[in-house]
């Protein structure tokens, strides 16, 4: 079970939307800073543990900036990305780079920014070498295959597109070990919003084992072992947020049993999670507009899929809370709409709320990973701003919204002059 409760009060979103209309994202710091803390306490027998976060998730600066105080770093999979890590104020091996499909460009990057690279195939340490040259430590992004099942986001591991076979690691690490690479590390990345704890015990002890046996049989020594990210948040009410605690504790065994007793120690433990560290700390607050009675209810907001698109991309559950009504019996089921001509663009279906009138505030939580990141431009809707709630309590803007002159930037109106349509 948890809550849904809110760092703020109706008079204070009044307030801010006073200044900075709806629909936006607002983000709280102390709750984010808290839980990055939580995250390294629980995980502090590991010597040289380190969460990188998954960039992807909410690409904003001064987020990074934030997490680079609180010793998280950042990790990338792209060239924006890179950049983005870099400006906000992160270097060398603060950051890892963990791509697939890689254009060379990105990896040259990756090289000056002295970024930790992890290989996604075994064909790209030739394409590496030719393009930005090999580094001193290089990593394998592990897929198990047929070895492990996957869960509903990211699908089972032997129909993902990451990663090396457990043949190739062996192949892979040798030609590194020949090329002169001394440095290593290993990764994997096989689940996606998983509230299971076992889960990610099951995938350090697979790593561990791995790194045993590629130790011993090619004589190299591992640095770090990368779990990577993918540990769920409670979207609904009645789950609960996974026990990192029991997560902790299951590692530590198999890390004792297998590295420890192995005679590998240390090994450093890295993870790469996105949506536990900024989802449950993220709402996109939005106003009513319209609301309509046709077959069924329907209540529309400012907001639309532009900025958030889980629910109609997954089905995904985000829960409401509509400002004011916390405690007003929820009488009436609705459809929650955006304004896309998609009738997929719904934030809630058949969802029963307390009654609504024009002008409402509804919050919708757990917006803070995948959320505004996520947006696109179809329609021509534009993506919002995003605030963060400081910790003393203040606002900041740390993006603005978009302007229909963003929308139409890439596009030379002034050329539209010369082009004669005709011919
Ligand atoms: C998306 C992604 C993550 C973060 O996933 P979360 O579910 O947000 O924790 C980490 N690593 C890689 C390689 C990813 O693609």
């Amino acid at each position: 079970m948890n809550p849904k409760s809110l760092p703020f009060t109706k008079d204070q979103i009044v307030r801010i939307a006073g200044r900075h209309p709806t629909p936006f994202h607002i983000y709280d710091e102390a709750a984010i800073r808290r839980n990055a803390r939580d995250l390294r306490k629980a995980f502090s027998w590991a010597e040289g543990f380190r969460e990188y976060f998954a960039v992807k998730a909410a690409p904003n600066p001064y987020l990074l900036k934030l997490f680079r105080e609180e010793g998280i770093g950042a990790d990338c999979s792209s060239l924006a990305e890179l950049i983005l890590a870099e400006r906000s104020g992160l270097t060398g091996e603060e950051i890892m780079f963990t791509s697939n499909d890689t254009p060379a460009g990105e990896f040259v990057k990756a090289r000056e920014f002295g970024a930790v690279i992890n290989l996604d195939d075994i064909s790209h340490i030739d394409f590496l070498d030719r393009h930005a040259g090999l580094p001193d430590l290089l990593s394998f992004r592990y897929n198990p295959g047929p070895l492990r099942s996957g869960n509903a986001i990211i699908g089972t591991p032997q129909d993902a597109k990451y990663g090396l076979t457990r043949q190739q690691l062996f192949e892979g690490y040798g030609i590194l070990k020949e090329r002169g690479v001394r440095r290593f590390g290993l990764h994997t990345m096989i689940a996606s919003n998983e509230l299971d704890p076992r889960y990610f015990i099951a995938t350090a002890a697979m790593l561990f084992d791995l790194v045993a046996v590629l130790s011993r049989e090619l004589d190299i020594r591992f640095e770090f072992v990368n779990i990577g990210g993918g540990i769920g948040i409670p979207y609904r009410p009645e789950e609960s947020p996974v026990d990192l605690a029991a997560v902790s504790a299951g590692i530590r065994d198999a890390y004792d049993k297998t590295i420890r007793a192995g005679g590998l120690d240390p090994v450093r433990l890295y993870m790469e999670c996105g949506r536990i560290m900024t989802g449950p700390y993220g709402y996109l607050v939005s106003t009513v507009l319209h609301q309509k009675h046709i077959y069924k209810h329907y209540v529309g907001l400012d907001a639309c899929m532009a900025n958030l698109m889980r629910p109609a991309l997954y089905g995904a559950y985000h829960h409401l809370t509509v400002l004011g009504k916390e405690f007003s019996p929820p009488v009436r089921m609705y459809d929650v709409t955006g304004s896309l001509c998609e009738n997929n663009d719904k934030f809630a279906i058949d969802r029963m709320l307390p009654d609504i009138e024009i002008g409402d505030i509804v919050v919708i939580h757990d917006a803070g990973a995948h959320g505004h990141a996520m947006g696109f431009n179809y329609n021509g809707k534009l993506r919002s701003a995003e605030l963060l709630l400081r910790a003393g309590g203040e606002t900041i803007l740390i993006r603005r919204a978009e302007t229909v002159d963003d929308y139409f930037a890439t596009l030379d109106f002034a050329g539209l002059k010369n082009f004669n349509a005709e011919d």
